[in-house]
């Protein structure tokens, strides 16, 4: 189904208006543009009396706990009766994880994401692959309806767009991008604040586990494939959490020959989640809708139920196919 965006960006502000209990909830894993996109509208829709009930689908990173008003993502709770549910940077059903009830439950789903593997399993989709981040259109809808922008609510925007367009660096990074970012400025964020608990934040700890786990890597394919693995004896002897590893997969991409940056993460011992990205010209979406994720061109996801060095082996075949 093909929308048009702007009427999708009218038929939701209609939706929005005639609803009182709002439902918004977070993706599994969540992210900073995940986390800032539901902060922001959130708050926005509380500015204009709506009853907003902010959903977590996992745990929140403790590096996510500078953000205004986080404390407001409260446990999935199905008893709370809602008109509407927003589901914010969702490319599909299943990330919603336990959250997922609600898309049976209510009738009425907004779902607002940029993933080109989006399902448009809303009843109105506001779905959008040229927009760097969801933050970016949650921007355009909370501008739409002429609700004023709190510094508190640009802060969150800026989160969402900067994480996800690593810092206005990645190909998604728009001169439109750079348009909001500079209105957002304009609002008197503390632009420096975020860029630290962002990016110059890391915990000795996480250091240590990213010590071990670069030990790991290997190079495939003249240097252009780089793989790292993370297991949970890494982590325990680290004193590490997974959601720690976050970030590590940039420092592969970063090496000088390396198109496709590969970490395989081990949730348990037949449950590995693996994360892709690429520099230039590989389309790291398509191979992994191979196993049943999907993404962006330039990062994707998936998960491979078998033992890690299995699961590396399989991706492997997948890359070969595209040298
Ligand atoms: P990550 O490597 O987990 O940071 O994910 C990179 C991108 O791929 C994000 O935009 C995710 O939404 C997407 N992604 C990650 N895992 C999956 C999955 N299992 N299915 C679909 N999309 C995914
Ligand atoms: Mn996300
Ligand atoms: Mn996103």
């Amino acid at each position: 189904m093909i929308n048009n965006i702007e009427s999708e960006f009218d038929l939701g502000i209609d939706l929005i208006k005639n609803n009182k209990n709002i439902g918004i909830a977070s993706h599994v894993n969540p992210d900073g543009d995940n986390l800032g996109s539901i902060l922001a509208l959130g708050n926005a829709l509380e500015k204009i009396n709506k009853k907003v009930f902010m959903f977590k689908s996992d745990d929140i990173p403790t590096n996510f706990s500078f953000l205004p008003n986080i404390d407001k993502i409260m446990d999935y709770d199905d008893t709370i009766e809602l008109d509407l549910f927003i589901a914010l940077d969702v490319s599909d059903e299943n990330r919603l994880g336990k959250n997922k009830v609600f898309l049976e439950k209510i009738e009425n789903i907004i779902n607002i994401d940029h993933h080109i593997s989006n399902t448009n399993f809303g009843s109105i989709n506001i779905v959008d692959s040229n927009a760097a981040a969801t933050g970016e259109l949650v921007y355009k809808l909370i501008s739409k309806m002429g609700i004023i922008i709190d510094k508190d609510i640009a802060s969150c925007i800026y989160t969402s767009i900067s994480s996800d367009t690593g810092s206005f660096m990645y190909d998604n990074t728009t001169s439109e991008t750079h348009e909001i970012a500079a209105e957002l400025i304009k609002l008197g964020i503390d632009k420096s604040n975020i860029n630290i608990n962002l990016y110059q934040n890391r915990s000795i700890q996480k250091t240590k586990l990213f010590i071990k786990v670069l030990e790991t890597l290997k190079f495939y394919h003249d240097n252009k494939v780089g793989i790292i693995q993370v297991t949970q004896d890494m982590l325990n002897n680290s004193n590490a959490k997974m959601e720690d590893t976050e970030g590590i997969i940039s420092f592969i991409r970063e090496i000088d020959s390396v198109e496709i940056a590969v970490l395989l993460k081990e949730i348990k011992e037949e449950d590995i989640k693996v994360s892709m990205r690429s520099k230039k010209y590989v389309d790291v979406a398509e191979i992994c809708a191979n196993f049943d994720g999907g993404g962006h061109i330039r990062a994707a996801g998936c998960t491979i139920n078998q033992p890690i060095n299995m699961a590396e082996k399989l991706i492997l075949e997948q890359i070969k196919k595209v040298f």
